[in-house]
């Protein structure tokens, strides 16, 4: 069997402009040439022509941040997962916790969009994690596993083709960073929870998230559940994000 490769996934997240994208992806095109791991960027969808463009004839894999879970039709200000393929997308993030908190998505909307982007031929990367409240309270586990069983629940025997990002929320954009050790207990869990649902759980990508850094990155990588990573600020910054990309081979 062909080792797994870690992945390292860009977000972007509402941030970007023409001429600062055409700076950012040019650098990380020149710096992955010899890269060991796979690299995306998760970009705003109106930047999708410009980075397919950018991106052409190199290992560099465009990402979506969402996906409706409807593939057409009367749904104002929605993209589907068909309409992402057209301009190359192959991973969709699902069930960011911006998305849960700021847009009410619900772990049953998650794990319908999870289902729409894989029967498109999108890889979705579903987002899972605690709030600080719940890590304070010991509901972490909880609080995980019920946002991964309600992915597993939709997904069926299609699970092990999906990456999951382990994201505390305390931890996304605050520079606190869970500890490789804490990091490392929650993945373990994720997996052994898809382990029960699949015999390929091995095989599924479980990103860390929150805080990610150049100078953090090579630690949380170094844990053996965790097999790369969602970085969001670090990823607007060329050489930050290509120091994390080297981190991970
Ligand atoms: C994210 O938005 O998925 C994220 C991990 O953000 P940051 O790296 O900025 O904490």
């Amino acid at each position: 069997m062909t080792e797994k490769k870690k992945l390292i996934a860009g977000n972007w997240k509402m941030n970007g402009t023409l001429e600062a994208n055409d700076a950012l992806v040019r650098a990380v095109v020149a710096g992955i040439k010899d890269a060991k791991c796979t690299v995306a960027v998760c970009v705003p969808a109106p930047y999708f022509a410009q980075v397919q463009m950018l991106k052409s004839g190199s290992a560099l894999e465009l990402g979506a941040q969402d996906v409706s879970q409807h593939t057409q039709g009367a749904y104002t200000g929605e993209v589907s997962a068909p309409m992402l393929r057209e301009f190359g997308v192959r991973y969709a993030i699902v069930g960011h916790s911006e998305r849960r908190q700021y847009h009410g998505e619900t772990d049953a909307l998650v794990a319908e969009k999870a289902k729409t982007a894989l029967a498109n031929g999108i890889t979705p990367i579903v987002c899972v994690g605690e709030t600080l409240a719940d890590r304070e309270s010991g509901k972490t586990e909880e609080v995980v596993k019920r946002q991964m069983a309600a992915v597993i629940h939709t997904n069926g025997h299609c699970i092990s083709e999906i990456v999951v990002a382990y994201e505390p929320v305390w931890a996304i954009g605050t520079g606190k960073t869970a500890t490789p050790e804490q990091a490392q207990e929650v993945h373990a869990l994720l997996r052994k929870q898809l382990a029960a649902a699949t015999a390929h759980a091995e095989r599924v990508n479980i990103l860390y998230g929150g805080s990610m850094n150049a100078g953090n990155a090579a630690s949380l990588l170094a844990q053996p559940d965790i097999d790369g990573g969602l970085i969001g600020g670090a990823s607007l910054k060329a050489a930050d994000f290509l120091t994390i990309v080297a981190a991970a081979q």
